[in-house]
């Protein structure tokens, strides 16, 4: 099992496990920096907060496998948004992010956060017309990038776009604080405590099908969310797995970098007990749908040492994120009838500050406040043609994955979630579901959803 740097040394919260059943104003199912960050501003609120967490700990899943860059300056998504949405819409994204890390960092010291630059950088004649576009679309939406070619990085670059005093943070750690803050602020968080059933009509959901949690509000910080079919998300979102490494390096960089060159490649440095780290890592492909993934780390081990002029890397890593037709997160109520359950999901590897903006949004609708971003992050919002042709797509890729995983692969264990063969992922050694992206560890645990239950290995 590879380990993320992120968990090595970390300090774990002493939480309980839910032992009795309960009732409150909002239930919060997920202790990543989504569920944590809204338990933390619905409590500060004065509200009765519960928040379920299925791991033993929480900020360790995605959140805790992430780069943890904390940055408007999302890949190249400037030039995309303004193919799909008004200017205006935009520009509101990148203000959202802004304010909702500015809000967040006010709390944060400097040893769980850091001022860098951010750049996107193009190697490659392909990428520069990408940047080329970006670039505009910076000045349509009088964003404050500046283009250069001067940066610290070891080779040339054909063209790169830098964002000035942005964040980098150590994302586990950032997410522990603010879990100690909604404690502080009256949060009941538990751990060991995975929400199976989720009965709607009844405003409760059931832990390991025992306990019962009545809520007035539920929010569903699961990542993928658990109950995706109501909203059709499950038919929306797809998701994407990126290979992280970090080995140890003698300098800091001033700024974090991302290549939109394919495959592309990101690049940040962090200071991990006084020793620097160099992090590297890129390429990616449909989640659950690779077995050899130990190749994939070691071409970035490879580059590390060829490019970089440093040791191989003590720690590798991967994630998954999904995300949706138009790029812009579902965060809101889960459909339109359901106003009192809300989903936060499709961050497109940017999660880190749109946790924080989805946190801002739920916890102004739960206290009935508008936010400036809730419409273009409405999971109902009407972008028909994309989503249609993309639900078309997901639909294909999913009914042909339950087909080859019954052709090629019968004596794979049965994903709990929809029925799907999963795929052994030897790089991670974990049983990976090709069509919705559940995941479980060897003996069947599962680590991540929309699955609930474990595997059965003898399926
Ligand atoms: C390789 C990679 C690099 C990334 N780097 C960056 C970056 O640099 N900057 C950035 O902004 N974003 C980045 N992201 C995206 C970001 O990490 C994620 O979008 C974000 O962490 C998601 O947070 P979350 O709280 O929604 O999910 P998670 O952190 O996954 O938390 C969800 C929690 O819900 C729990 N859960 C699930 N089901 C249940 C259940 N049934 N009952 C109880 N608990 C449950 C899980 O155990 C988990 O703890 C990256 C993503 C990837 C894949």
């Amino acid at each position: 099992m590879q380990n993320s740097l992120w968990l090595a040394g970390v300090e774990k919260l002493s939480l309980n496990k839910l032992s009795t059943s309960l009732n409150c104003d909002v239930c919060v199912v997920g202790g990543g920096l989504t569920g944590i960050y809204t338990a933390y501003l619905l409590a500060k609120k004065g509200l009765n907060v519960v928040l379920l967490e299925g791991n033993s700990s929480v900020g360790i899943a995605t959140t805790g496998h992430s780069t943890g860059k904390l940055t408007p300056q999302h890949d190249a998504i400037f030039a995309k948004l303004i193919k799909t949405f008004s200017e205006e819409e935009a520009r509101t994204y990148y203000d959202a992010n802004v304010n909702a890390i500015n809000n967040a960092l006010q709390n944060i010291s400097i040893d769980v956060s850091q001022k860098v630059d951010s750049y996107l950088y193009a190697t490659t004649e392909q990428g520069k017309k990408q940047l080329d576009e970006e670039i505009e679309a910076y000045k349509r939406l009088k964003l404050p990038g500046n283009e250069t070619t001067e940066t610290e990085l070891p080779f040339d670059v054909l063209s790169s776009i830098k964002l000035s005093n942005t964040s980098q943070i150590h994302p586990t750690n950032f997410a522990l604080h603010y879990a100690k803050l909604a404690i502080k602020e009256g949060a009941n968080i538990y751990v060991n405590s995975r929400v199976t059933k989720v009965v709607i009509d009844e405003k409760t959901v059931y832990v390991d099908d025992e306990l019962e949690v009545s809520y007035n509000n539920l929010v569903l910080a699961t990542h993928y969310p658990i109950e995706a079919v109501k909203g059709l998300q499950i038919a929306k979102l797809s998701i994407e797995r990126s290979y992280l490494t970090a080995t140890r390096t003698t300098e800091l960089l001033k700024g974090q970098y991302l290549s939109v060159d394919t495959p592309s490649r990101t690049i940040r440095t962090a200071l991990i007990n006084n020793q620097p780290y160099f992090i590297y890592g890129g390429s990616s492909h449909k989640a659950g749908t690779i077995e050899e993934t130990h190749s994939y780390y070691e071409t970035l081990q490879n580059e590390v040492v060829s490019k970089f002029d440093l040791p191989e890397p003590e720690f590798l890593w991967s994630a998954q994120d999904p995300d949706t037709a138009d790029s812009i997160p579902y965060v809101g109520p889960i459909t339109d009838n359901e106003s009192n359950v809300y989903i936060a999901t499709g961050y497109r590897k940017w999660g880190l500050s749109n946790s924080l903006v989805a946190g801002e949004i739920i916890s102004s609708a739960i206290t009935k406040e508008k936010h400036a971003a809730s419409d273009i992050y409405n999971p109902s919002r009407n972008q028909f043609g994309i989503t249609m042709l993309r639900m078309l797509n997901l639909i294909g890729f999913t009914v042909a994955n339950l087909a080859d995983g019954y052709l090629t692969r019968m004596d794979a264990p049965k994903c709990t979630h929809l029925g799907c063969r999963t795929r052994w992922n030897d790089g991670d050694e974990t049983w990976d579901c090709p069509c919705h992206g559940s995941r479980f560890d060897k003996n069947g645990n599962v680590i991540e959803g929309p699955a609930v239950y474990p595997l059965d290995l003898k399926s």
